[in-house]
């Protein structure tokens, strides 16, 4: 069975390079450091319910203090006199929770415009951190800028370029690449697809010997007692399908085989340490294209995706095409198969709540740019389907939080609301611990200390659309 997500031809990473930088000088006036004459002062969400996500309960009445860019206190509104030269943000009747974290974006590569609407489309949508799962130099250079406050964007960790055949075929080819990916700034190795026993055994000797940590696909030709206890986390509950459930045999279909099978697997990844970021929803919108892709490219927030970015060429996937004709998941399945997508999908839904319920760390990721998942707008779509596979609002909650910091090991920086915290945050007018889809019910964002409202991001947004839509590409 073949991966029905990821099939991607490569375009030449060199011709974009080129156009990357003049285009940059080009719109560094471009006001995406507009809150930085906020930067080192105060901030305080007043009489506010905290949701800390270090323990499930809310705290009503607070008072969050921030400066610098941290939380310098969490307290009851009562106990807080509020310093004089503090910008007030009235917090009745509203819940703050953790800045959240997409745990799986691309990011084109089709040029600085492109990018920055990307990263403006997580932000307006309460995502402060995305770790891209297909790295670049451009993406390396986009991440370090961010870092160092050039450019006001959430958070970015990347992984390298895919190692996968046909490009890495032996050994030798996959050593001199993680050295050489180590040397080039990746924070992660990204596998993908299927590699020989000598090349996969070969990741994880040369990245252990690098301090290197090895994201990615299960190759679907070694199953998945290759991948658990070496791969730090597997980036689709997919890859369960080829590397497990229909390995070497049929998709189960009697409930009680695919129970014990679910348990089985569940105890076995907890054991290993291996982390799961599940994609449902990109899963279920692939059966959703294949049944109605009209309807998917008419959702509102369609208006936000210029056409030029929907042809897969901007993410490097030449065949990844969101309209018909080029649609992939149209082209390849025909409504007859639709049954056979949903058993799976339902497979993997039983999974999910196997790995939450055994005690393995699931992350929120989306995988934007497959066709019609639409950056930060999917991450609404993926909490909904955690939820619907039988986590609760507070389990969900982690995945996109207080998991993802624990993961990239900055939990003492981030992921929770405790004093000292990077105050990366999310104003919300509805309890989240109710219904997921309040998570999005947002009045604002607050990145590294800079408060944005909604209308700031719905403006910031905005203006990102078109200074895309009128940029100049190869
Ligand atoms: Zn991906």
């Amino acid at each position: 069975m073949v991966n029905i997500k990821c099939h991607r031809e490569k375009i030449d990473v060199n011709s974009r390079l080129l156009i990357l930088f003049p285009v940059l000088l080009l719109l560094s006036p471009f006001s995406f450091s507009a809150a930085a004459d906020q930067s080192g002062a105060c901030s305080a969400f007043v009489d506010v319910s905290v949701v800390p996500v270090d323990r499930e309960q809310v705290l009503l009445h607070q008072t969050v203090l921030v400066r610098n860019g941290r939380i310098v206190e969490v307290a009851p509104v009562l106990d807080l006199k509020l310093p004089n030269d503090c910008h007030r943000i009235d917090g009745r009747h509203r819940y703050l929770i953790p800045g959240l974290v997409d745990s799986h974006i691309h990011l084109p590569l089709s040029g600085t415009a492109d990018q920055l609407l990307v990263l403006q489309l997580l932000l307006a949508n309460g995502i402060t951190t995305g770790i891209n799962m297909e790295g670049s130099p451009e993406i390396v250079a986009l991440r370090d800028q961010i870092e160092r406050g050039a450019i006001v964007a959430p958070k970015l960790y990347t992984t390298g370029p895919f190692i996968q055949q046909p490009a890495f075929m032996t050994a030798d080819q996959v050593r001199n690449e993680v050295i050489a990916e180590k040397k080039a700034g990746y924070d992660f190795i990204k596998v993908h697809g299927e590699l020989t026993q000598a090349a996969y055994d070969a990741v994880f000797e040369t990245a252990r010997a690098q301090g290197m940590r090895v994201v990615g696909h299960v190759p679907s030709n070694l199953g998945i007692n290759a991948a658990l206890g070496r791969q730090a986390l597997i980036v689709h509950a997919e890859e369960f399908l080829y590397s497990y459930f229909q390995f070497h045999r049929d998709l189960p279909t009697d409930s009680a085989e695919i129970e014990r099978m679910v348990s089985g697997i569940s105890k076995k990844a907890l054991l290993s340490g291996t982390w799961v970021s599940p994609t449902l929803s990109v899963f279920r919108q692939i059966i959703f294209q294949a049944a109605d892709i009209d309807a998917l490219l008419q959702r509102p927030e369609m208006r936000y995706m210029p056409r030029r970015l929907t042809t897969g060429a901007a993410v490097g996937a030449t065949d990844f095409g969101w309209y018909p004709p080029d649609n992939p998941y149209v082209k390849r399945w025909p409504p007859e198969k639709i049954p056979h997508l949903r058993a799976q999908y339902f497979v993997m839904q039983r999974l999910v709540k196997g790995l939450q319920q055994a005690g393995v760390p699931l992350l929120a990721g989306t995988d934007p740019f497959v066709p019609c998942v639409i950056p930060g707008f999917s991450m609404k779509d993926e909490l909904e389907q955690m939820y619907e596979a039988g986590l609760t609002p507070y389990q969900v909650l982690q995945t996109a939080t207080s998991n993802a910091a624990r993961f990239l090991g900055s939990d003492n920086d981030s992921g929770t609301i405790l004093r000292g915290k990077i105050a990366d945050l999310v104003l919300l007018n509805a309890n989240p611990l109710i219904d997921v889809d309040n998570i999005f019910r947002q009045e604002g964002v607050m990145l590294r200390g800079l408060w944005f409202t909604e209308d700031e991001l719905q403006t910031r947004l905005a203006t990102a659309v078109s200074v895309s839509t009128a940029s100049v590409h190869p």
